[in-house]
């Protein structure tokens, strides 16, 4: 059972899902005539049903990560997920060394006090803050059972001390580390804060004393000092990690950070003799990180530039001096016009049509254009909003047909054969400052290129500038044109400016 475990990833990829489902089932019969012989019947039974429930759960959450990476399974993936969890945590529940359900009880209603206002009343636009506050309360867990567990059995063997070791550095610079970046992006930490000259430094210093305690740990356990220096260092280290670190990299630190969670719980797995959780840390972990090197591509920027983080010296354009007399506004009607008798228009989604929630009616006047003839296909940059996938999913709302999303690299090369872009409070993914200003903090990012389009119209409600906080040349060019407003607002006007046309 316990090797069936550990081949469960490698299972789904050589062998598919339906002989995966089958080799689990052939399992869980042979352990449970096994157990039953050995054991007695009820033991037996509770045995299958805790190692049964962890080898589905194991399943389904490779299962999940596999059907989350195409919008057209991704809803399947969210419940594999769920499913997968419950079961875990009904399994867990069930083994013989629970000792107390009450503090069980106790800490399931706290997460669910917190948990359940957050999922429910958290617009969808603060799923990142959100994001890094669960990996926060993840890692703290994480490090508090390594703690708890040292506590316990603070003499252990070699292996069993590293493993701890990991957990509880990995645990406490995440729970950190993921707060600042909470704070960050929840404007609670000033953008004015970059950190301290020489942080790097700082840094290695910090990593390299962590390292020493869990060394000195390792070879002389039952040290208290050296254990609260290593909590104390990995703590200092996530902050100082984090800060320098600019807003326009923060989706990238955040899939990093939950990257470190999923193996500060791998590492838990081993200290607890956890076999799900090994799974589940390992996969979260490797999934985060494989995320962050995608991310990392998708805005060209060097990992390890990331990682480290940088003093930001960005000498950022003026305003005035990109706009200055340049900006052309057009109404609703002005924009219907342009659209009448086009052959092809792209929409270009951003963090604004999200805000807005404008993607029922950007579908609406989408519908329109095709009974008019008009091809209509939607441009979605991989980090478009504020999180991974976030315009697949607001336009997955709509119904949006998946074959009309077309990534980056599809689209970019059409943009010369388009009548008219759309662009819908998108900024920064389309800001040409990434081609032209080496010292632009999103300098290198392969953008959107609307301005090759006949027309680019720009819908947002004013000429403020984007996440990255720099103007758009964009908005000043000669084809370009302002519709200023909400961007509902302003697409219910043109939806009935093209009706009436
Ligand atoms: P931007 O943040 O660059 O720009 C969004 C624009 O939307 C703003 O300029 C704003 O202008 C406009 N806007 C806001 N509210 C509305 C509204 N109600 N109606 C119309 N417009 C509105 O968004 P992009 O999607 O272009 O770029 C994403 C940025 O976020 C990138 O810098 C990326 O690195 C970063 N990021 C991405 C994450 C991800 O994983 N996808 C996670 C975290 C950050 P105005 O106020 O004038 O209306």
């Amino acid at each position: 059972m316990v090797s069936l475990l550990a081949k469960i990833p490698l299972l789904a990829q050589e062998t598919g899902t339906t002989e995966l489902v089958k080799k689990v089932a052939q399992e869980i019969a042979e352990v449970g005539q096994h157990t039953a012989e050995t054991v007695g019947y009820h033991a037996a039974t509770t045995s299958i049903f805790v190692w049964g429930s962890y080898l589905v759960a194991a399943a389904l959450f490779v299962l999940s990560l596999k059907w989350l990476s195409h919008p057209k399974s991704s809803r399947h993936g969210v419940l594999a997920g769920e499913i997968g969890m419950a079961l875990a945590v009904i399994g867990t529940l069930l083994m013989y060394d629970v000792v107390s359900y009450t503090w069980v009880l106790v800490g399931v209603a706290i997460g669910t006090a917190i948990g359940a206002p957050m999922a429910i009343w958290m617009p969808m636009t603060a799923v990142p803050q959100r994001t890094a506050l669960s990996h926060a309360f993840g890692a703290l867990a994480a490090a508090l059972v390594g703690a708890a567990h040292y506590y316990e059995t603070p003499s252990m063997d070699s292996f069993s001390m590293v493993v701890l070791v990991i957990e509880v550095l990995l645990g406490t610079l995440t729970f950190t580390g993921s707060l600042v970046a909470f704070g960050k992006l929840q404007e609670l930490i000033p953008s004015s804060i970059k950190g301290i000259p020489h942080h790097n430094l700082i840094n290695l210093g910090l990593l390299a004393g962590a390292i020493a305690m869990g060394c000195w740990l390792v070879i002389a356990p039952g040290h208290w000092v050296a254990f609260l220096m290593l909590i104390i260092l990995g703590l200092a280290f996530g902050l100082f990690l984090v800060i320098p670190i600019g807003g326009a990299d923060m989706p990238t630190v955040i899939s990093l950070l939950n990257s470190y969670a999923g193996l500060s719980a791998s590492m838990m797995g081993f200290v607890l003799d956890n076999y799900l959780l090994i799974i589940a840390g390992a996969l979260d972990g490797s999934s985060g990180l494989i995320l962050s090197i995608i991310m990392c591509k998708a805005m060209n920027r060097s990992f390890t530039n990331v990682l480290f983080g940088r003093m930001e010296t960005n000498l950022i354009a003026n305003a005035d001096d990109v706009y200055g007399g340049k900006v052309k506004s057009a109404t609703a009607e002005d924009v219907a016009m342009i659209l009448d008798g086009v052959q092809r228009v792209i929409v270009v989604p951003g963090y604004g049509l999200a805000v807005a929630q404008a993607q029922h009616t950007v579908r609406e006047l989408a519908t329109l254009l095709e009974a008019e003839g008009v091809t209509v296909e939607y441009a979605i940059h991989p980090v478009a909003g504020r999180m991974p996938g976030h315009m697949n999913v607001l336009l997955a709302e709509a119904d949006v047909p998946y074959d009309q999303l077309k990534e980056l690299d599809e689209i970019n090369p059409t943009f010369a054969q388009c009548d008219v872009a759309i662009v819908i409070g998108a900024n920064d993914v389309v800001n040409p400052l990434a081609n032209t200003d080496p010292t632009s903090p999103i300098a290198g990012m392969p953008i959107l290129k609307v301005s090759d389009a006949r027309t680019v119209v720009v819908i947002k409600r004013s000429l403020s500038p984007g996440f990255a906080g720099i103007p758009n040349p964009l908005f000043a060019q000669d084809n370009c044109l302002m519709l200023f407003g909400d961007g509902k607002q302003a697409l219910v006007e043109l939806v009935a400016a093209v009706k009436a046309q």
